[in-house]
């Protein structure tokens, strides 16, 4: 692994040094190799004598060369009210690995990196009065989460890697450790903003150190002055909407949206009590200390924009109001494009080349349309994902239609259906339309129970299932006839489950 530190060298007072504690009896629980192509490394699989160095290196139970190991610190609103000082307080950063040049979407003048940290590696300045340590059932759902998400082609942090120890922690029982590693393109969030502009340490001076920072390595057609500030926040504004547009429609609750988990970069982070939907409900809450329902599934757009409006609240020493406020505007606009966008492939509703005004129309109009098909999902308690799937098979010419067996309400399902059959029009080439459909609606999810059984098998030390689940969700569109099983709807014991925050 090749680092670069431009985070270390260049933000003396962002962060503190602290090197990691080693978990012992060390072993791979899980390991991505599409993560590890991004960053260039490769394992070596324990041949039974010679212990892999990287899994020593990661595991922190050997110095990894080149890596400078620290936590940064930030701030943040959580469920609502403000917390001024966190950081990170159990994940220690090694460095900016530097990417693959082969692997890379960026244009090969600019070299990318990914930040790798190592999650669960031990206390920092900023634990609190945490122990610094993962339990090894949310590392392996950071890990199964972030490369679910990366093959839906959702904006995600990375893993690369779970490692599991005979470490004890103390959470509720006794359980064991683990340390997720994790690669992020930035670990920047919007509680890094707030923390410097509302800690007396910070300060405009430091605000704008860091905005110039994130500016330089992230968005460098930008320009570090004025314009460049307003420019920058408009685009996280709209990064923010996409990734919420994304979440919405392919039905992903994060669960825990403080700002202190908003990356900057629009990245989905920092995974705890998420879930995607089984059955189909615009409140589902799955953060057990969430009762309220702050980060329902449905709220997440109007949170979306909430977190946003803080962040605008930390750069006011630097954006004048109006142009804060003015990009915030932009946000809805650019979340409805999105998820249209989505849900119209999800569809099979296609877009005539339009007007202006008729496009606005067309779009109020599908938007309606899509909230009453939510509507007969949800009335008829059906599987989010599979009802879409199941239109890869709809014969759309035909007059009756089945997309579930479970249409409890069949008389009003027909006359949806009506209006659907119109608004997708004359479909030329039918098989076409349907493979379509399947190239955009997952056939295989991570849901919870999934996620449930194979850690549940983990903690009985066979990690086969975590394997299994994760080589299966990086192929989410695909068939994979021998796992058909892995999309059934949850047995009783795993609908709507509600996750505990303890970690
Ligand atoms: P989260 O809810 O996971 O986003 O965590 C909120 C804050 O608590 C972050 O600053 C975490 O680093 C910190 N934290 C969570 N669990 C632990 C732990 N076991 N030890 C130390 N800090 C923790
Ligand atoms: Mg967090």
């Amino acid at each position: 692994m090749q680092f670069k530190q431009d985070y270390f060298e260049q933000l003396e007072g962002f962060y503190s040094q602290v090197y990691p504690l080693p978990i012992s009896q060390p072993h791979w629980l899980a390991w991505s190799d599409d993560a590890a192509e991004l960053i260039g490394v490769e394992r070596k699989l324990n041949n039974g004598d010679t212990p892999d160095e990287l899994l020593m290196q990661l595991s922190a139970n050997h110095a990894m060369p080149g890596a400078s190991y620290y936590a940064q610190v930030y701030s943040g609103h959580q469920f609502g009210g403000y917390s001024p000082r966190l950081g990170d307080g159990r994940s220690i950063i090694l460095g900016e690995a530097i990417a693959d040049p082969r692997y890379s979407s960026e244009p090969l003048n600019k070299t990318s990196t990914w930040d790798v940290a190592l999650k669960g590696a031990g206390p920092t300045p900023y634990s609190r009065s945490g122990d610094g340590r993962a339990v090894m059932r949310s590392a392996v759902r950071e890990f199964l989460a972030s490369e679910a998400l990366a093959a839906l082609s959702i904006p995600t942090t990375r893993a690369l890697a779970v490692i599991g120890s005979d470490l004890p922690v103390w959470r509720e029982s006794q359980e064991t450790a683990a340390i997720t590693v994790r690669l992020a393109k930035s670990h920047i969030r919007f509680g890094h903003f707030e923390y410097f502009c509302h800690s007396e340490q910070g300060g405009k001076d430091k605000l704008i150190q860091l905005l110039n920072f994130t500016i330089k390595q992230h968005y460098p057609h930008l320009t570090q002055d004025y314009q460049g500030y307003k420019a920058w926040f408009t685009q996280v504004v709209k990064d923010t909407a996409i990734l919420i547009g994304h979440w919405q429609a392919v039905g992903f609750a994060h669960g825990v949206l403080n700002t202190d988990n908003m990356s900057i970069l629009g990245d989905s982070f920092d995974f705890g009590p998420f879930a995607f939907l089984d059955t189909f409900k615009e409140d589902f809450i799955c953060n057990h200390s969430d009762p309220q329902g702050r980060y329902a599934f449905g709220q997440q757009p109007g949170v979306g924009l909430w977190n946003l409006q803080r962040l605008a609240q930390a750069l006011a020493p630097v954006i004048e109001s109006d142009d804060l406020v003015a990009a915030l505007n932009t946000y809805q606009a650019e979340l409805v494009k999105q998820y249209l966008l989505l849900m119209r492939a999800k569809m099979g509703i296609s877009m005539r080349a339009l007007t202006a005004i008729e496009s606005q129309e067309q779009d109020k109009t599908d938007l309606d349309f899509i909230g009453r098909f939510c509507h007969v999902l949800q009335h008829n308690k059906l599987d989010y994902t599979n009802t879409f799937r199941a239109l890869g098979q709809l014969d759309i010419s035909s007059t009756k239609a089945n997309i579930a067996d479970e249409i409890i309400d069949r008389p009003k399902f027909d006359e949806w259906y009506k209006t659907y059959q119109k608004r997708v029009g004359n479909v030329a080439d039918i098989a076409q339309w349907q493979a379509d459909r399947n190239s955009v609606n997952p056939k295989y999810v991570l849901r919870n129970y999934l996620a449930q059984e194979a850690i549940v098998a983990a903690e009985e030390g066979d990690n086969s299932k975590v394997v299994e689940l994760h080589q299966l969700l990086t192929q989410p569109y695909a068939e994979q006839t021998e796992f058909e099983h892995y999309a059934n709807r949850p047995p009783q014991w795993g609908q709507g489950l509600i996750m505990s925050c303890s970690s």
